[in-house]
């Protein structure tokens, strides 16, 4: 059940729902969105059933959430959410895209990268320091140093950074240094690592799993809210179907069943979705016409010479025109792309 409160409601009064709902039996969590503030009450409805809520001082109406993912159903929240990166906003009417290399490989690479990013238009710049890799022989990145070398380059640009934590031992380490952290596919469900970034006070970038259903992902979101960070970005980046002609098979229809489904952002990934440059540019026009609040795409300075995903990864020229080509796209979804100058 959710507890919409009037606008404006006070501390005190909203310390006044919780504790009169919790002397009831159920658990109840606070989600402050932009306009309105909601208590979630999560337990036995039956517990509540002799209350006038609507009597409770702050409170404007109640109603029952039957989704089994309570927080990140848009029911509890009514309003898309906006998550706040860096100086930009993930969720609003300005479209983010984070791009950069796959994995963090130099200095030199990561500067000119996050260099052109910048200047073409991104919001933040992404790159692999811990790199989750299919074969153990792979190059699985440069740990710490490749933290170091992603602050280095959010000196420079300003891009706040986006980066994967694979492991629970690694997410004070890798929160240090990110202005974001991403839980990969192969991830979404290590239940404890979610649990653990949950804690965080940093936003988290979650991708779907390649064999996760629609809410699996939202359940994910879930474990990782329920610990009390509801700064959650969701990512479709493609699913494991039997189609071969591409890496993995973009799952277009996702984006407007989450934003019918969650109040959270969602991003697209179709670097990893298509594993071929040539296809990119195809399928984030495509998720921006869908809905999509951003996207996040691999660029690489020279991909013939990427130690990771070169494949997939977009030359400077190949973004500088991908960046032109979604202006139409954005414009028709009502959305707007920042440049450089920060102007959209
Ligand atoms: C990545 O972003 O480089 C990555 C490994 O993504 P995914 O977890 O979606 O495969
Ligand atoms: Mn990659």
């Amino acid at each position: 059940m959710i507890i919409i409160t009037r606008r404006g409601v006070t501390d005190e009064e909203l310390d006044h729902i919780r504790e009169r709902v919790e002397s009831l039996g159920p658990r109840t969590h606070l989600i402050r969105g932009t306009h309105r503030t909601v208590v979630l009450c999560i337990g036995e409805q039956e517990d509540l059933a002799n209350v006038s809520m609507l009597s409770i001082p702050g409170v404007e109406s109640v109603r029952a959430v039957m989704k089994p993912y309570k927080l990140a159903s848009l029911e509890a929240d009514m309003e898309p959410s906006e998550v706040a990166l860096g100086s930009s906003t993930i969720g609003g009417k300005a479209l983010s895209i984070i791009a950069g290399p796959c994995s963090v490989e130099d200095l030199e690479m990561l500067q000119s990268t996050g260099r052109h990013v910048k200047a073409g238009g991104a919001s933040a710049l992404r790159g692999g320091a811990f790199k989750p890799r299919s074969s153990p022989y792979a190059f699985d990145g440069l740990g710490e140093d490749g933290l170091k070398i992603l602050a280095e380059v959010r000196a420079e640009t300003g891009l706040p950074i986006v980066t994967e934590v694979m492991d629970t031992r690694q997410v004070d380490l890798v929160a240090e240094y990110a202005d974001m952290l991403q839980i990969g596919a192969r991830n979404m469900q290590n239940f404890s690592l979610l649990t653990e970034v949950g804690r965080l006070h940093r936003p988290i970038l979650l991708k779907r799993g390649m064999s996760a259903k629609i809410e699996d992902l939202l359940l994910a979101a879930e474990y990782i809210m329920k610990q009390g960070n509801m700064d959650v970005v969701l990512c479709e980046r493609g699913i494991r179907t039997f189609e071969t002609a591409t890496r993995n098979t973009f799952d277009l229809a996702a984006i407007p069943v989450l934003k019918k489904e969650t109040h959270l952002p969602v991003v697209a990934d179709p670097s990893h979705a298509a594993g071929r440059r040539d296809l990119v540019p195809a399928l984030s026009y495509a998720a921006i016409a869908a809905g999509a609040d951003g996207l996040i795409v691999e660029v690489h300075p020279d991909p013939e010479m990427a130690v990771s995903d070169g494949d997939q990864s977009l030359t400077f020229d190949e973004f500088t025109s991908l960046m032109d080509g979604l202006a139409p796209f954005a414009e028709a979804a009502g959305r707007t792309l920042e440049t450089s100058n920060g102007t959209g």
